[in-house]
Parts: structure tokens; C-alpha cells; sequence
């Protein structure tokens, strides 16, 4: 049986892998174009948008697994948010992830206040009638400018510190990360889903 992933990032895809000990089929890699408009106001509403979109492309009901992901920061009311992949993209042009880093160093200032959190909703669809949607959460904070650090992971994971490893999440292993984070936690639910449900 298939299973597929809503996805156009190879990061992502490698991660939920190893999450679900099992192999998974990406649109991009098997010349279907998959370009979704993520339009929700939530990460529930994104994740459900990809699901759907590949259901339709796919025209059967080989099981959909998407997720929408971000870091919602506190002293920012909760920016990036749902626009952390398009964070600081407002003129257009594309950031690296090195720069929508320093971009939200510079935005956060020196301010006391670093409390952040990484969220992850994941669906597993099987038709537009039946689906199942998790939500989860990893809990950090944003370091300093000058800590900044790790070269693991991708996106926001150098400037996500877990306070009781004194290590952002680019310097966790991936089975550490995994074990953690919030696509991890999120991912662990989608098995037992999988494996109960077929
Ligand atoms: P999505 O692919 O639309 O879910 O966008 C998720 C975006 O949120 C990514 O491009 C990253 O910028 C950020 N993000 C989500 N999860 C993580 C993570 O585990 N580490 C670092 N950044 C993440």
C-alpha cells in the first residue's frame, strides 16, 4: 500500500519516516505538480487543504498524510505563525532560512520574553468523509542574537533553544529531535492511526 505525503520539502519528508518507520511517496517525486495555496487561517485548516488537494490529484484512496507546521513566538502574538515557511516575504522575494533567522533575532530584540513553540497538525486522510487530525506542540524558547547555533534540522531549529538540554534543536540528532518535537509527537499518534485503522 502507499502512502503519501503532502509535501514538496525533502526535509520534512525524512523526518516523517524515520518518525513512521516506513517509506512514503511525495507528489513532487512522482510527477504529479503540487502546489496547494495554503489559505487557512490555522495550522489545522493548511494541513487539511494539502490532504484534500492530493485526494483530488491522486483520484483514489491510497491514505494522505499532510501536515502544516510553524513556530508560533510569544512576544510577537504568536508570529510567524501559520506564514513561518513565507516569513519576511512580504515584498516577494524569497528568504534563506539563515535570513528569516536573523530577521526574527533583529525583530525580537533583546526583548525578556522568549517563550516560543513549534506547532505541527497532521491529517491522515482517507476521503473526503474520513480523516483524522492531531495536533501537537514542542515547547522552547529563542536564544540570543549571538547564540544562535547547530547546523542539524532545518528552518528555525538554530534559534530554538530546548532549555533542559542547554541545545537548540539543530544540535540534536534526528532521533532526539524526533523524539521530541512536535511533527515527532504528531507522528507517533499518525502510526497507531495507520496501523489500527489501514
Ligand atoms: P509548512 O511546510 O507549510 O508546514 O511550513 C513549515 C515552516 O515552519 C517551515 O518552512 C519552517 O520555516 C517552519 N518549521 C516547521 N517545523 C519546523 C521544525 O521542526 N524546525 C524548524 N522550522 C520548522
Amino acid at each position: 500500500m502507499n502512502i503519501w505525503f503532502a509535501t514538496n520539502n525533502g526535509h520534512k519528508k525524512e523526518e516523517l519516516q524515520a518518525i513512521l518507520n516506513t517509506s512514503l511517496k511525495i507528489p513532487s517525486q512522482e510527477g504529479y505538480a503540487f502546489n496547494p495555496e495554503e489559505t487557512g487561517d490555522t495550522f489545522c485548516e493548511n494541513a487539511l487543504i494539502k490532504a484534500r488537494e492530493l485526494h483530488k490529484l491522486l483520484g483514489n484512496n491510497e491514505p494522505v498524510i499532510a501536515d502544516d507546521s510553524g513556530l508560533n513566538v510569544d512576544a510577537l502574538g504568536g508570529r510567524p505563525g501559520v506564514l513561518s515557511a513565507r516569513y519576511g516575504m512580504e515584498n516577494g522575494q524569497k528568504l534563506t532560512s539563515d535570513q528569516q533567522n536573523i530577521l526574527l533575532l533583529d525583530e525580537l530584540g533583546d526583548s525578556p520574553l522568549r517563550s516560543a513553540r513549534f506547532v505541527c497538525s497532521m491529517v491522515l486522510f482517507y476521503s473526503n468523509d474520513r480523516f483524522f487530525v492531531i495536533q501537537e506542540t514542542l515547547e522552547g524558547e529563542i536564544v540570543k542574537k549571538s547564540e544562535m547555533r547547530g547546523d542539524g534540522g532545518f528552518g528555525y531549529d538554530p534559534v530554538f533553544l530546548i532549555p533542559q538540554f542547554g541545545r537548540t534543536l539543530a544540535e540534536l540528532s534526528v532521533e532526539e529531535k524526533n523524539f521530541l518535537s512536535h511533527r515527532g509527537k504528531a507522528g507517533k499518534i499518525i502510526a497507531n492511526l495507520l496501523k489500527n485503522n489501514g
